[in-house]
């Protein structure tokens, strides 16, 4: 959505297609980082983005048994917006949509699944897409597969796939909230559990971790013994958990780190999650997708609005993203094997890892995880042009 805005901003037609019929999916997480929102603030929308609701969360901490730790200050960024924001991605998308729309070259067909590639002589020409009238083909001089970690674009174009691997998974659930609750999302690591609670004002969006594969486990221990550890992990939750009914009420989310060695062929390149899945840690898989984005944009607008792009320009692409791409998932591949992979593994109390007792102790060095998680490794600029400003 964010390359589909900037190519049609740039004045090159543009088709952006979503299978799904809204963006009402709850599986992609909810912050908006600082760097995300610089971006906002160099398309000029930042106010009436800011303007939806949302939360504005300054500081980040976790709690490790009983003991509250914090992690991140965003206060000294070098950004506008010295706070990460939590609003809902299917508001932040339909926010996109309609700013894109406001440029003539920019398309959005929802309900419309890409099936397959088109090839002629070595090349990706097109799409075939399937929408409620039918299958049909779509034809382009570039193809962005930018379909997300189960990306049907890069399985059909049989590109190599490095796995990096993840302990976890996490199960996914909502449990109403009242006025007398915590007001802020928080992360809360227990041996054997780490439980993250996100605040969506009518409800907590509940992300429970666990080690990988051990969900069959779970569930053959019954959904009254999956309610009753939520309710040791949010005690003030625990008049709510029968809200679980059945295990229909809680999803599995697979979670999976990896990235293709080659992003693009003639007339085809992939970003974002569908380059390289990113695992939750941090935060961050949103953030870099968008990054990839104006990365994309700033590389291709000219030579797409000109015709004359060709495998160089794409592999220009890969080249500016990769490193970035590369060291976010190395910070994360090390959080999952040295924290969250021991506690999962734990019976007995935690200790708190030296990182973490460094950063309760000494302040100033929140700002190295505050830097990480809000601005992320080589930040992008809009550099691409508005070509014909929205009537
Ligand atoms: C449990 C979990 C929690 C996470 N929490 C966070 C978080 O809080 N913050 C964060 O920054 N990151 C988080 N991430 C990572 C983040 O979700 C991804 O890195 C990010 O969504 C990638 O964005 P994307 O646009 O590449 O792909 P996606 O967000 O997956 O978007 C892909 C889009 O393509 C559509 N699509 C898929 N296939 C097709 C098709 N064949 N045809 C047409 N459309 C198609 C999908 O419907 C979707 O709209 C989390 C990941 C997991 C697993």
């Amino acid at each position: 959505m964010m390359l589909g805005y900037l190519l049609a901003r740039a004045g090159v037609e543009v088709l952006v297609l979503e299978k799904h019929a809204d963006f009402l999916r709850d599986f992609r997480g909810d912050t908006i980082h600082p760097s995300t929102l610089e971006v906002m603030h160099e398309l000029g929308i930042l106010p009436d983005l800011l303007a939806l609701p949302h939360q504005e969360v300054l500081q980040f901490s976790a709690q490790v048994g009983e003991v509250q730790v914090p992690i991140a200050e965003f206060a000294h960024l070098p950004t506008h917006c010295k706070f990460l924001a939590f609003m809902p991605q299917w508001d932040f998308l339909d926010f996109l949509a309609a700013r894109a729309k406001r440029y003539p070259a920019f398309q959005l067909w929802m309900r419309a699944e890409v099936v397959g590639l088109i090839e002629e002589a070595g090349r990706v020409v097109g799409v075939e897409v399937m929408a409620p009238e039918g299958k049909r083909d779509v034809r382009a001089d570039l193809v962005v597969g930018a379909d997300g970690r189960h990306s049907t674009v890069r399985e059909r174009a049989g590109f190599a796939v490095q796995e990096l691997g993840a302990p976890m998974d996490v199960l996914w659930f909502g449990i109403s909230r009242t006025p007398r609750d915590p007001g802020m999302s928080m992360g809360r690591f227990d041996p054997g559990r780490i439980f993250v609670l996100i605040n969506r004002e009518r409800y907590w969006q509940c992300g429970y971790v666990i080690p990988k594969g051990s969900v069959e486990r779970l569930r053959a221990a019954g959904i009254e013994a999956f309610r009753e550890t939520v309710a040791q992990a949010a005690p003030w939750a625990r008049d709510r958990v029968d809200e679980l009914r059945t295990w229909d009420d809680v999803k599995l989310l697979t979670v999976q780190v990896d990235r293709l060695t080659r992003w693009y062929r003639p007339g085809l390149l992939c970003i974002g999650d569908a380059a390289h899945a990113m695992s939750p840690v941090g935060g961050v898989g949103i953030n870099l997708a968008l990054q990839d984005a104006v990365a994309t944009a700033n590389i291709l607008s000219a030579p797409l609005a000109q015709g004359r792009l060709g495998e160089r320009d794409l592999a220009k692409v890969q080249k500016r993203r990769e490193w970035p791409t590369r060291a976010t998932q190395w910070f994360q591949v090390q959080v999952q094997q040295r924290i969250i992979a021991p506690v999962l593994g734990r019976s007995t109390s935690l200790k708190l890892p030296v990182f973490f007792r460094l950063l309760a102790r000494y302040p100033i060095l929140r700002r190295i995880p505050a830097r990480l998680i809000g601005v992320g490794v080589r930040p992008e600029h809009v550099r691409s042009p508005e070509a014909r400003p929205p009537a």
